[in-house]
């Protein structure tokens, strides 16, 4: 019956553009064009292919092309975004890790399936597996230089406040003991190669120093990067007592603002430019010959415009055209001039992007202290 029809699409759309479901329930995407009928939420294309994976709690439909009946309108209505938010992430730690669309599948599948899966918020003060200050298991792990992984027992303590790898699984000293507040934690699937690709840097002598692990399972690897930030959170909370929980969230694992690679040329800018691997991680930008390298082969500073940092497009004139890539880009600091030189004009503009979103910051009285590290250095 086409009135009936037009009567329930009318309704649907009148669900559909409450300001509550602008924005995907799961990823924030704007625009969702899909619904579960069974949750009652609205979602966007990428999250309905993750919900179609959990078919006995999630059913999905497209809001355009699918057909619904008047009590599946009804139930929508009666839920939508907001009111079963209010139900799945009625408590979710602070320290949680909530991804957006441009965050990696299994981040985003394992936000999808402890919400309404595993209903690991639906309750308060549930125990959940990243929330013991404890945490041992095996990862595996990318030796340093022949590049094979191998399974390691790791350990994580928040009573020692520190991350610990063994090379042996009934070896006593640990390979590695180092202090949460120096770890930070991203996931880097293409980087690594495999789908739960997660990459753990850490500051020795304030030089950064990468491992790369992975776990078979999306939900472990998940767990332990939640219990990394749960344990950073609560030895963050005692260390600094009068910060506020929103600012110490924001000292928690960060994701790297840009990576990949460019060429650049040495202090003199006479020598031949060279094809590096770049990472810009806050205020850090490193450079590694190979990107699964287990050290920096350089790091420059990247301060704030008062204190004379800036990044400009194009090289300095009278460059030496000892580069092959066309696209550079220039970074000034109090000390020295930095060349670099891009392969695409979508590569460079978005270099420009990371560089300035950190120049046009304030820097904080640590990152004056890292600054004068690194100007010690040269
Ligand atoms: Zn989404």
């Amino acid at each position: 019956m086409a009135g009936g029809h037009e009567r329930r699409m009318k309704a649907l759309k009148e669900v559909w553009r409450r300001a509550e479901n602008s924005l995907c329930a799961d990823c924030g995407k704007p625009d969702p064009d899909w619904a579960s009928s069974t949750l009652g939420v609205f979602i966007c294309l990428s999250c309905s292919g993750i919900h179609r994976n959990i078919p006995s709690i999630s059913k999905v439909k497209s809001l355009k092309m699918d057909h619904w009946d008047d009590a599946q309108v009804q139930f929508l209505a009666k839920h939508g975004n907001a009111v079963t938010k209010a139900t799945y992430e009625a408590h979710i730690p602070i320290y949680y890790y909530q991804p957006t669309y441009n965050d990696c599948q299994v981040l985003r599948e394992q936000w999808i399936r402890a919400k309404y899966e595993r209903k690991e918020f639906t309750e308060p003060g549930k125990q959940l597996p990243y929330s013991d200050g404890v945490k041992e298991g095996i990862l595996w792990k990318r030796g340093r230089d022949n590049g094979q992984f191998l399974p390691r027992k790791f350990l994580l303590s928040e009573r020692e406040g520190c991350l610990k790898y063994f090379t042996k699984q009934d070896a006593k000293e640990p390979k590695i003991n180092v202090k949460i507040d120096v770890i930070n934690a991203t996931f880097q699937p293409a980087k690594i190669g495999n789908p739960n690709g997660l990459q753990i840097t850490y500051l020795k002598d304030n030089k950064t120093r990468n491992i790369f692990v992975y776990h078979e399972s999306g939900k472990e690897v998940v767990d332990w990067y939640n219990a990394i930030r749960s344990v950073q959170f609560h030895y963050l909370k005692v260390a600094f007592p009068i910060a506020s929980d929103n600012e110490i969230k924001n000292r928690l694992t960060r994701n790297f603002l840009k990576e990949g690679y460019m060429e650049k040329t040495g202090p003199k800018q006479r020598e031949a430019f060279k094809k590096r691997w770049f990472t810009l991680d806050h205020r850090r930008l490193m450079y590694f010959k190979d990107p699964l390298d287990a050290f920096a082969k350089g790091e420059v500073f990247v301060g704030s415009r008062e204190n004379g940092y800036s990044v400009q497009k194009g090289l300095p004139s009278g460059t030496q055209g000892n580069f092959s890539w066309p696209y550079g880009l220039t970074i000034v600091t109090p000390d020295r001039e930095y060349l670099f030189t891009c392969e695409t004009e979508t590569d460079q503009l978005d270099w420009i992007t990371a560089f300035t979103s950190i120049i046009n910051q304030a820097m904080t009285p640590q990152e004056y202290a890292i600054e004068a590290y690194f100007k010690f250095k040269s």
